[in-house]
């Protein structure tokens, strides 16, 4: 099987994480996206500084439950502090035979060399990254380049609608008492609402 990972920290998930997840699927012909939400930090000095985890996949859940090929994995959730490649090289030994594409945005895909152990995930899948914000198809190309004949990794364009939209953005306006309708599925925007979730943000 072709297996897209979408990692995040989905707080909250937003449908520029599922048109990722969407396009990925189509374009390369995946079979599967797995929705993989990070767990929280165990250092935090205040817990009520992050959506609590379960906040956070409960919402995942809602998301994606109206498509039978994307998947939650708790495979970092249930650690507080997850490496991508140690992750991608457990999936490889826990599911064998499948080939993986790690699906992120330019954001990630333009600070990747400050990642910890950021070399090690290169062998173990196939990066799809998408445009965000003001990169556009050059500035990707050039990275994509970059990046391939630096550390011989296999990286592809995701060619995605541009969404101005981040968790941050939800948030805010969540706090500012804003409706975040159309910016999430409605599930997630009922469960934002029911939860009184981001009531309070520290901007
Ligand atoms: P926050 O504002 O809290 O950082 P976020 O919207 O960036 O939230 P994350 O959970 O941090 O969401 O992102 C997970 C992955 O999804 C990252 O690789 C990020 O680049 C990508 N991503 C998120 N939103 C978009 C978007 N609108 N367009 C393209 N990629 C996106
Ligand atoms: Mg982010």
């Amino acid at each position: 099987m072709k297996i897209g990972i979408m990692g995040g920290t989905f707080d909250p998930i937003h449908i520029g994480h599922l048109l990722l997840g969407e396009f990925a699927f189509e374009e390369f012909k995946l079979d599967e996206i797995w929705f993989l939400p990070n767990g929280n930090p165990p250092h935090k000095d205040t817990e009520d500084m992050d959506t609590s985890l379960t906040h956070r996949i409960e919402m995942v859940k809602a998301a994606i439950s109206g498509s039978p090929h994307f998947k939650l994995s708790m495979h970092e959730a249930k650690k507080g502090i997850s490496y991508t490649y140690r992750t991608m090289r457990d999936f490889h030994e826990l599911y064998p035979g499948n080939e993986f594409y790690f699906i992120l945005g330019a954001d990630s895909l333009f600070s990747i060399e400050q990642w910890k152990y950021f070399k090690e995930i290169f062998p173990t899948c196939t990066i799809l990254a998408a445009m965000r914000d003001d990169k556009d198809v050059r500035d990707m190309q050039k990275q994509i380049a970059y990046l391939k004949k630096k550390y011989e990794a296999e990286i592809e364009l995701l060619r995605a609608p541009l969404l101005e939209i981040s968790s941050t953005t939800i948030r805010e306006r969540a706090a500012k008492g804003l409706t975040v309708h159309y910016f999430v599925p409605d599930a997630v925007a009922d469960y934002i609402k029911e939860h009184h979730l981001y009531k309070e943000v520290e901007q």
